[in-house]
């Protein structure tokens, strides 16, 4: 599946928002997004009225990036929350923020959503004592996530750690730090999920 290689600060200035797409750097005065916040391109600076439709796309493709998602995998995370009971953005949300990849980020064992991947894909965690590389797999409540023992001397892991020590941690996940150690609590209610996402406009973009 292709990954997008361009310029992520372009992805937050499309979308109007800070997306945290690199790690340090959005919290410092280099963000591209507070330095020129308006859409990149020859046309960016151009003011158009959204239709209905434009808003629903740009909500749909503002957390397909914030989540580091392609189309067909956002999609298909659309249809397994439609057949879910309650509501359906909500629960497409709670999908998307049980990756391993997004919980790995969430407790700062990762610098960023797409760093995170990459570490789950060099296999430094463990999930419930298991090895898992996948960073699209799906933690459920109970769930325990775990530095692998031979990765924790890693210097790459050591300064992740340091860097994010003080990260506040949603209430969802509960860490250990002393022994590099994590726990889902619950799947995320709508109120406990920071992405700043219009979820009623996915659903009104894929239910058309
Ligand atoms: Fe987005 Fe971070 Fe780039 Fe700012 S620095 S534009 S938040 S990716």
């Amino acid at each position: 599946m292709s990954r997008y290689t361009g310029a992520v600060c372009k992805l937050c200035r499309r979308e109007g928002q800070k997306l945290f797409l690199k790690g340090d750097r959005c919290y410092t005065g280099k963000c591209a997004q507070e330095r020129r916040s308006y859409a990149p391109g020859q046309h960016g600076q151009g003011r158009k009225k959204p239709t209905e439709y434009s808003m629903q796309l740009r909500a749909k493709q503002l957390a397909r990036r914030y989540y580091g998602l392609q189309e067909s995998q956002f999609h298909k995370y659309y249809v397994m929350a439609s057949k879910k009971q309650g509501v359906t953005g909500e629960q497409l949300l709670a999908i998307c923020e049980s990756r391993l990849d997004n919980v790995v980020y969430l407790i700062g064992w990762g610098n960023s959503r797409a760093e995170s991947r990459q570490l789950v894909n060099h296999g430094h965690f463990l999930v419930n004592g298991h090895k898992v590389d996948v960073p699209s797999y799906l933690l459920r409540p109970g769930d325990v996530i775990a530095i692998k023992e031979s990765s924790r001397d890693s210097e790459k892991i050591k300064a992740v750690l340091e860097s994010n020590a003080s990260r506040p941690v949603p209430q969802w996940l509960e860490v250990s730090r002393g022994d590099y150690e994590a726990r889902v609590l619950n799947l995320p209610e709508r109120e406990q999920v920071a992405a700043p996402v219009e979820e009623h406009l996915i659903v009104e973009f894929y239910s058309k």
